[in-house]
């Protein structure tokens, strides 16, 4: 899972990074709104972290922008202490959640967990597939109530597939969701990790489109 991270304050920026990386996520962090707008067009995210204060473009300027285009991507906005008519009018711009600084990495964690599941249509945080079950807070996958041991990119490839289920994922979709900008990418490592994820949970649960990527059917 692809993460945005917008944020001008470099303690701040770096914790949050640091902080969400080590949740599993790959995360790009920019530190202005122009520099924002530019990654939002060029990478894909499942969700953007946006402080409002911002050099160059405001948080909310690049948030409405967002939603006049069409993005509907989830948002979660950064505010100063003691600023309900920013968080209001974050919320109204089309923000889906915001939190006040300072706040504790651990309840951001949560947020985002809620929102990329809210944006799933699940409103449990499970994910249950057939004799699968995908618990996202703990990073844990079970067949049949029996733990499997997977690694965190195993994790997001199939985390992927489970929230996009009846749509064919490219492998460069695949990709964006593993690596944030300065990590090396290896070559055919969604072909490993696709390969590791059916030894492990059964030859059946992914298919391959040949030529085209991966799909986990509805059931
Ligand atoms: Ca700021």
């Amino acid at each position: 899972m692809r993460l945005l991270v917008v944020e001008d304050d470099t303690l701040l920026g770096d914790g949050i990074k640091a902080g969400l990386t080590q949740e599993g996520y790959a995360v790009d962090w920019v530190e202005d709104g122009e520099a924002a707008e530019l990654a939002l067009k060029t990478n894909q995210y499942e969700l953007i972290v946006l402080d409002l204060g911002l050099p160059k473009k405001s948080g909310s300027e690049v948030l409405k922008n967002m939603r006049l285009q069409g993005n509907d991507m989830p948002v979660l906005i950064l505010t100063a202490r003691d600023t309900v008519v920013d968080r209001v009018k974050g919320l109204d711009n089309g923000a889906d959640d915001y939190l006040t600084k300072p706040f504790d990495l651990v309840e951001l964690a949560a947020r985002i967990r809620a929102l990329l599941r809210r944006r799933g249509g699940r409103s449990t945080p499970v994910i249950r597939h057939n004799r699968l079950e995908v618990d996202p807070a703990a990073h844990q996958v079970s067949v049949d109530g029996l733990v499997v041991d997977i690694s965190p990119r195993e994790f997001t490839i199939l985390q992927l597939l489970l929230e996009n289920r009846g749509k064919v994922l490219s492998r460069s979709r695949l990709e964006e969701g593993l690596y944030a900008w300065n990590d090396e990418v290896e070559s055919n490592t969604v072909e490993v990790h696709i390969h590791h994820l059916r030894k492990k949970l059964g030859a059946e649960l992914i298919r391959t489109i040949r030529g085209v990527g991966y799909i986990i059917d509805k059931v």
